[in-house]
């Protein structure tokens, strides 16, 4: 069993007598130590600016051309905390305990109450930055409501809470820049994580412009790398996002939890055809106001216009009257599947269900549902040609977050010492299925509240790294083995493309380990995928050379990772004979389609560890205790 090392005590005080506790680094001593964040999103940025205004040294790294493009600016909807300003009830434990049940009951209570807590603050430090979020008339900053809770707690600016919460984590952090304290690396990826004597202590990077490979020493590393999401090939995740940094400290050690958890999200544009390479997100927030039917007729193939009220069937309000459309995620995408495998789907592929703001708009009036999203309203047109004023959006569920990453303790560090992960990079806080607007609250909770108390604890107990530190074996092998797999992969010289490998990887997945899974097909899937992977490594080709920028070779690098990935995510989807969250196996089910969980035999995180490519993975068990909630079936009926 693993130790998550939550504190003792009463579960409103873990977190602040945890502070008193940690041990604390005198200010002077902090500029010895020189800490390496990779990844610049919200996680990323708030932390690199965080621990810079403390006074550590900061290395940060990412693979775009500004910290300022990370897949955070794509996060669309808003993000939770629990101030309560519209005065409907919310609290910190409401927010905690929505999280705990969202997640049916597969995360630590301990953190989601911390992350619950720090939720206002984040709020606070985010409108100080000036970020501009959406206000009512009085003043007062507005909420609306996401899916999973009863109350309006999300804080949003337009359809662009991402981008604008970034702009705000990104001023913070390039202050540091100019002040000098944070050295910034982009277009830069890490390939690979140092462990000395069972510590992380550096990283190996490429520079994707020159290629040159270079290695970094740290006392402690941070990996902010975000999701995974893309191993599914298609997602609303932007098309860099990987699982390399990862997956690479896994290699060394670090165990990988819950990995087949991923989330599909219920609004996004369905796909149109074979060779589309991305898939585009509909805001959760637009079913504050839209209303999801499907013709209550098989192969009704009229226009909607067409279709009366009494021959629709607005399934979500039917099945689950006390949430309406606003039910969590994976119901609402479970329910758009079952419609549309009934032959209730519409559009030419039958593989979507309608989103509807007719009634809004005659409520609200046109101008208001301009106001609340109108550039997600012009995205659609921009896509589909079709007008959602006047028409209503088609819907489909896509692969969208990944609730699974590395395992980490109640400090955000992995079982390797010295190795911290923030952001969507770990496992922590939303079991088996995370709330609309709980992954900013996350990232900005570890990056601006979290880690720069808990690292501190760790770097008070460990001298500064040598300076020649680097001389160390591990990093000169660490160093050759990144540059001899690049070699390698080059000289292969066979026929087929890096994107033909991973769209068929991608396809497996989604057919065996997507919405719905079961025995059979996650077995045909643990099959299939070491074949592809053996023909990836006879039969890829990659254009161009090592010493220049090639994209090709960068995303070969990551699918190389993806193939070694999938197959751990299904063994662990395989492992878990149960359905819970996002993780939905068809041999549990409840007579009414249900997830129907074993408590009994499952209320666990399970963390696996590497033994080789190919090998079975060691099963960690960390067992999650519920002393405040108590367990039972979801309802939100
Ligand atoms: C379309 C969309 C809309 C969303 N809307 C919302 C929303 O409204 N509310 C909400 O709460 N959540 C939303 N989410 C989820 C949320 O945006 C993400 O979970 C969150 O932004 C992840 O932040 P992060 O800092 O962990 O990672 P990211 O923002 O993904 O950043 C990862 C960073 O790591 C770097 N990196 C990765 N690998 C390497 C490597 N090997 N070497 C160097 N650098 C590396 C990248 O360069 C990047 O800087 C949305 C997600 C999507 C896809």
């Amino acid at each position: 069993m693993l130790d998550s090392k939550i504190p003792s005590g009463p579960l409103q005080d873990k977190w602040t007598n945890h502070k008193f506790n940690l041990k604390l680094v005198n200010p002077a001593n902090k500029r010895k130590y020189t800490v390496l964040v990779v990844g610049t999103g919200l996680a990323g940025a708030s932390a690199a600016a965080s621990l810079s205004e403390m006074g550590y040294n900061v290395e940060v790294f990412c693979f775009q051309d500004s910290p300022r493009r990370a897949h955070s600016i794509a996060a669309q909807g808003g993000i939770n905390a629990a101030k309560n300003y519209p005065n409907d009830g919310d609290s910190i434990k409401r927010l905690f305990y929505d999280t705990i049940k969202g997640g049916d009951f597969r995360s630590r209570e301990a953190n989601v109450y911390r992350l619950a807590e720090v939720s206002n603050n984040i709020i606070d430090q985010c409108v100080a930055q000036g970020v501009p979020f959406a206000r009512e008339y009085s003043g007062y900053l507005e909420n609306r409501s996401f899916g999973g809770a009863q109350v309006s707690r999300t804080f949003y600016a337009r359809g662009q809470t991402g981008q604008q919460l970034l702009l705000g984590a990104y001023s913070a952090l390039m202050k540091e820049v100019s002040r000098g304290s944070v050295k910034m690396h982009p277009r830069t990826e890490m390939l690979d994580l140092v462990v000395i004597d069972g510590v992380a202590k550096g990283i190996i990077v490429r520079d994707l412009v020159t290629g040159k490979l270079t290695s970094y020493a740290g006392d402690a590393v941070v990996l902010a790398t975000g999701g995974y999401g893309n191993v599914f090939y298609l997602s609303t995740n932007a098309k860099g996002s990987n699982v390399t940094a990862i997956w690479r400290a896994h290699k060394k050690g670090a165990f990988l939890a819950n990995p087949c958890y991923t989330q599909i999200h219920p609004t996004c544009i369905p796909i149109h055809g074979d060779y589309q390479s991305k898939l585009t997100l509909m805001s959760e927030s637009l079913r504050n106001d839209g209303r999801v039917w499907v013709p209550k007729d098989k192969n009704d193939k009229r226009k909607p216009s067409e279709i009366s009220e009494q021959e629709r069937d607005y399934f979500l309000e039917r099945k689950y009257p006390s949430f309406g459309n606003l039910v969590p995620r994976d119901i609402a995408s479970r329910n758009a599947k079952e419609q549309c495998d009934a032959g209730k789907g519409v559009g030419l592929t039958g593989q979507a269900v309608y989103l509807d703001f007719a009634d809004a708009i005659k409520r609200l009036g046109k101008s208001v549902i301009q106001e609340r999203y109108s550039n997600l309203f012009d995205m659609y047109k921009k896509i589909t040609d079709d007008n959602p004023y006047e028409t209503p959006m088609m819907i489909y569920p896509a692969v969208h977050y990944t609730m699974g990453g590395l395992w980490v303790d109640y400090n955000l560090m992995s079982n390797l010492p010295g190795l911290f992960v923030i952001g969507e990079a770990n496992f922590s806080d939303h079991g088996a299925n995370r709330l609309g607007a709980s992954a900013l609250m996350q990232g900005l909770a570890d990056g601006y509240f979290v880690l720069p108390y808990t690292i501190g604890d760790y770097l008070a107990k460990s001298a500064p790294v040598a300076k020649n530190m680097m001389e160390h074996s591990a990093f000169q092998e660490a160093w050759r083995h990144a540059d001899e797999k690049i070699k390698y992969m080059l000289s292969i010289k066979g026929k087929r493309t890096v994107d033909d490998f991973h769209r068929e990887l991608g396809k497996l997945l989604w057919d065996k380990c997507g919405m719905a899974r079961n025995e059979s097909g996650l077995k045909e899937a643990l099959r299939r995928i070491p074949a592809i992977r053996d023909e990836f490594w006879q039969n890829v080709t990659i254009r161009g050379s090592e010493g220049e920028l090639n994209q090709t070779l960068e995303r070969a690098g990551r699918v190389a990772d993806f193939l070694e990935f999938g197959e751990l995510l299904v063994t662990d989807a395989l492992h878990r004979r149960e359905s819970c969250g996002g993780h939905f196996r068809e041999e549990f089910q409840t007579p009414e389609g249900e997830a129907l969980r074993d408590d009994e035999n499952f209320t666990y995180v399970s963390a696996w560890e590497y033994t080789g490519v190919g090998k079975a993975p060691n099963l960690h068990k960390e067992e999650l205790k519920f002393e405040e909630v108590h367990l039972s079936q979801r309802s939100y009926k």
